[in-house]
């Protein structure tokens, strides 16, 4: 059988994380590995970068935060990666009072959060809810994660499981019902039911009510990590996460060549075709881990637009809030802008209609609070943070539409900040070799052009279930690992994969253990 492997080359096209996942298992298993990769440099959206002149602060450029890579991928590979986890979950200033008051909540909950949860919404059971509600979401992800890194199971079965172990009621509201009606159902109030409907909503334009159930895959992504849902710092910024990779792909004998663009793949079934700026290479498999993966789909649907701003900064200091937190507790999760159940649903239907999203929702994660290694000595020195924003329901469209939606919208980030925090935020922004603030503002319009996702979608494409669906169009038979396409030897080996989303190796995973199973 080894020898068999070893006769076996694969190539494999973009040299993401995902890529290089596949490609330290395949190697690992005894194939021969070449990684193809059009930039530079491997990583695609995981990547770390000193982005302003003069400033030595290396920035998780896109991704920022792992929860759904799993521990058995990173123990198998052996990967040298720290995960750190936070005290604070996250603060939301309470924009109904100018910021006066907001809602604290830790991880775990302690008495601080109910004192927090009282205090906002005048109801002492609204904590206990929230509680329940999590504990019930936590069952939930605990039997799904594992599955994750599995054959597709029919949903039957996936149910069976998740209602043993955490009840019917919770697999009705997060797998049944559109999730925004769940919310409501579950919490009483506009804020606390707003931070957690965040989770549907980062990296997915949908309306919360939508039968279509799109907000509902989001918000299971983001809650079904590791069987905790815990999002973690990586120490030394994302690209400590993709460096890791590389390292032990190439320690595996893989080759990575960059700067090398795919034109084309085309496969019989047996040998793979791959044209490139570098010249054609013959491979028995191709693994596709970039974004148009559809040549190779037996049909496909085009996918919801990305919607969200990224804007990296560095700060001088950071604010104080007109709420009297501790700015380290307050940054020291998620920072919650505009972003009550209400305001949530107000920007969707301006942003729907074609207009800047009002108000502006936008969260916020400083980096440097939980893992000061990204800043180099004269950062350090000079006490430098990190302030990563990402501004949702920005749809691809605005941007193509207004050239100055950037601008506007920054503006009403950088206001909305004034409204909570004390003095002006905009002074706080750190100076760069040139006297320019240190702002680096990416929308989906950017982020297609950097990183080739269609449309600027963070994921590549929509978000799938974690189940075999046989009777929806690539929706994948149970037993399949939902990588494969219509021939044998090309797989997807990325976000585009079923249950591929976000920074979790789980497409590169996936499409490496169906590659071996076929051999
Ligand atoms: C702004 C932003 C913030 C995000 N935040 C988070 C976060 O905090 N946490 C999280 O878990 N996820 C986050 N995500 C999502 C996550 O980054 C992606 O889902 C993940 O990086 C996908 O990894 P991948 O390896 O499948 O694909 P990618 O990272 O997209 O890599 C694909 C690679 O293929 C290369 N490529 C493309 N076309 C070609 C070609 N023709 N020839 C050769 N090479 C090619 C690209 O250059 C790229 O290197 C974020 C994404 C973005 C954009």
């Amino acid at each position: 059988m080894e020898g068999g492997l070893k006769n076996q080359r694969a190539v494999i096209v973009g040299g993401g994380h995902n890529g290089l996942t596949a490609a330290c298992y395949l190697a690992g298993a005894g194939l021969e590995v070449t990684v193809l990769e059009r930039l530079d440099h491997t990583g695609g959206a995981a990547v770390s970068k000193e982005v302003f002149p003069g400033i030595d602060v290396r920035l998780s450029r896109y991704a920022y935060l792992v929860s759904l890579l799993p521990k058995k991928i990173i123990e198998d590979l052996g990967l040298s990666l720290e995960l750190i986890s936070r005290p604070v979950s996250s603060y939301t200033p309470n924009t109904l009072d100018g910021g006066q008051s907001g809602l604290l909540v830790e991880r775990p909950v302690g008495a601080n959060t109910y004192e927090s949860f009282e205090q906002i919404t005048g109801d002492a059971k609204e904590a206990d809810r929230w509680v329940e509600l999590y504990s019930e979401i936590e069952q939930v992800a605990q039997v799904l994660a594992p599955t994750l890194l599995e054959p597709l199971q029919p949903k039957g079965q996936l149910r069976e499981m998740v209602i043993a172990k955490a009840g019917e009621r919770i697999w009705q509201q997060m797998f049944e019902q559109p999730i925004g009606v769940t919310i409501k159902e579950r919490l009483a109030h506009d804020l606390t039911r707003g931070v957690v409907a965040t989770d549907a909503l980062i990296g997915t334009f949908a309306d919360l009510a939508s039968p279509d159930l799109l907000a509902n895959k989001c918000f299971l992504y983001h809650l079904v990590g590791n069987g905790t849902g815990e999002w973690l710092v990586p120490r030394g910024g994302m690209g400590a996460v993709t460096l890791a990779l590389r390292n032990k792909a190439l320690q595996r004998g893989v080759k990575i060549k960059t700067g090398v663009e795919v034109t084309g793949v085309q496969s019989d079934g047996n040998l793979a075709t791959i044209t490139s700026s570098d010249g054609e290479f013959d491979a028995d498999w191709a693994l596709l881990n970039y974004s148009t993966v559809d040549d190779f789909l037996a049909t496909s649907k085009p996918s919801q637009p990305g919607a969200q701003m990224k804007v990296n900064m560095v700060l001088t200091s950071l604010p104080k809030l007109k709420s009297g937190i501790d700015p380290k507790i307050a940054f020291g999760g998620t920072f919650h802008m505009n972003e009550s159940f209400d305001e949530l649903a107000s920007a969707y239907r301006a942003a729907e209609s074609g207009s800047l999203p009002k108000p502006a929702p936008f969260e916020t994660y400083c980096h440097t609070l939980a893992d000061s290694s990204i800043l180099g000595p004269r950062a350090k020195e000079q006490g430098l943070e990190t302030l990563t924003l990402f501004g949702l329901h920005t749809p691809y469209e605005l941007f193509e539409t207004d050239p100055q939606a950037k601008n506007k919208l920054l503006e009403m980030y950088f206001d909305a900040f004034d409204s909570v925090c004390v003095g002006s935020f905009r002074e706080h922004l750190a100076l760069d070799a040139n006297g320019q603030a240190c702002v680096e503002v990416a929308s989906p319009v950017d982020l297609e052009e950097d990183l080739r996702l269609p449309r600027g979608n963070i994921f590549q494409g929509d978000l799938s279930w974690p189940w075999a669906e046989p009777e929806t169009p690539n929706g994948y038979q149970t037993g399949q690992w939902g990588v494969e396409t219509t021939e044998r030897n090309v797989l997807i080996c990325g976000s585009r994969a079923k249950r591929g989303g976000a920074v979790s190796g789980v497409g590169g995973h996936n499409a490496a253990h169906a590659l071996l199973s076929k051999i």
